[in-house]
């Protein structure tokens, strides 16, 4: 080959080179706690409006953020999906996450269940109500998550461990509004109140109290969804013997919390990232999204799928949920100084 020939292949290899970058297809990159068949086929639908491919790499929220740390600028993921406002603002603390400017995302997620800065965004709600075994409690002597402290709970009551961060989560919110010195006094009188050492998770309390061991339950509202309707025949007559208080309906409302995702520092598909938010917060999305996980919409005017409906509707706390991360630490101590396992 002559010399004139190579610098002309070397340029119509840089032009191609170049070209196939520029053609490249559109996409973003994924990290999500959520499991696969839990968001798959949204992402799917996604890519079929926007023709921005989804590359999806699910975990633990707790495994994914550590990820997220040690792989720092390098790091391929554009979008961070968690459970929990508490662990989102881990995330934020822990500078993987960036704030965005969106005005669709403003419009559609109420502001109590974003980040003011617009570090994350909720995409999905979940209730911590309390459930009570029917033959056993009547809900006329229920009214609050502080009243379970009282001394007619004794012995009564399951819930999980204080390392558990639905249950921080919730310890915060009352902090947010109950102060720190009288959350603590609850919190010592509800550990005297619990029917045994915290052990395993939602589902195994309601299956404790389904089993006898104790009448009320806090948990999650998509635990006893699950239980109800996934399709587990044990898991159904056990979830069938509780049903749902919604606690403080007379004052702030019941615990809320979300699942939600934010744009990470490093994103290199910043556009798509935001633009896929923007998706899962759409009125089209959010049922689906919503009632594949026996989660509540965050979007108002967007029906919950029928197993919640039948709880009937409640009203949530308005609690900013960034609030619940800043109050995190203050819920650890208090948890710990009340011997909460
Ligand atoms: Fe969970």
């Amino acid at each position: 080959m002559k010399p004139a020939k190579l610098v002309m292949g070397a340029l119509v290899s840089a032009l191609l080179l170049n070209s196939a970058s520029l053609w490249a297809a559109p996409e973003v990159n994924l990290y999500s706690a959520r499991k696969e068949a839990l968001i798959k086929p949204l992402l799917d639908k996604f890519t079929e409006k926007t023709g921005v491919k989804v590359n999806l790499v699910t975990g633990k929220a707790d495994a994914l953020l550590t990820r997220l740390k040690s792989e720092g600028k390098n790091t391929p993921a554009d979008v961070f999906l968690t459970s929990d406002a508490g662990r989102l603002h881990r995330a934020e603390e822990a500078n993987v996450l960036q704030a965005i400017q969106s005005k669709e995302l403003n419009a559609s997620v109420p502001a109590s269940y974003r980040d003011p800065e617009g570090y994350w965004y909720g995409l999905s709600l979940r209730a911590r109500p309390i459930l009570y075994v029917k033959n056993k409690v009547s809900p006329e002597t229920l009214s609050t998550y502080e009243a379970l402290a009282t001394p007619e709970f004794k012995g009564k009551i399951c819930i999980r461990s204080s390392s558990n961060i639905y249950n921080q989560s919730l310890v915060a919110s009352m902090i947010a509004v109950d102060g720190e010195a009288d959350t603590e006094t609850w919190a010592n009188g509800l550990v005297g109140n619990m029917a045994r050492p915290p052990k395993g998770g939602d589902r195994d309390q309601i299956k404790a109290a389904a089993a006898g061991q104790c009448v009320i339950a806090v948990a999650n509202t998509y635990y006893f969804g699950k239980m109800l309707a996934g399709g587990d025949a044990a898991q159904k007559t056990a979830a069938e013997k509780l049903a749902v208080f919604w606690p403080n309906q007379k004052g702030r409302g019941t615990h809320v919390n979300i699942s939600g995702a934010g744009v990470t520092a490093h994103a290199k598909n910043k556009d798509n990232a935001i633009k896929l938010i923007e998706f899962l917060a759409s009125n089209d999305a959010q049922s689906w999204y919503a009632q594949v996980n026996y989660e509540y919409p965050v979007r108002e005017g967007v029906k919950p799928s029928n197993v919640l409906a039948q709880w009937g509707s409640f009203k949530a706390d308005n609690l900013n949920l960034s609030r619940l991360g800043d109050l995190n630490s203050k819920a650890v101590m208090v948890m710990d100084r009340a011997g909460w396992k």
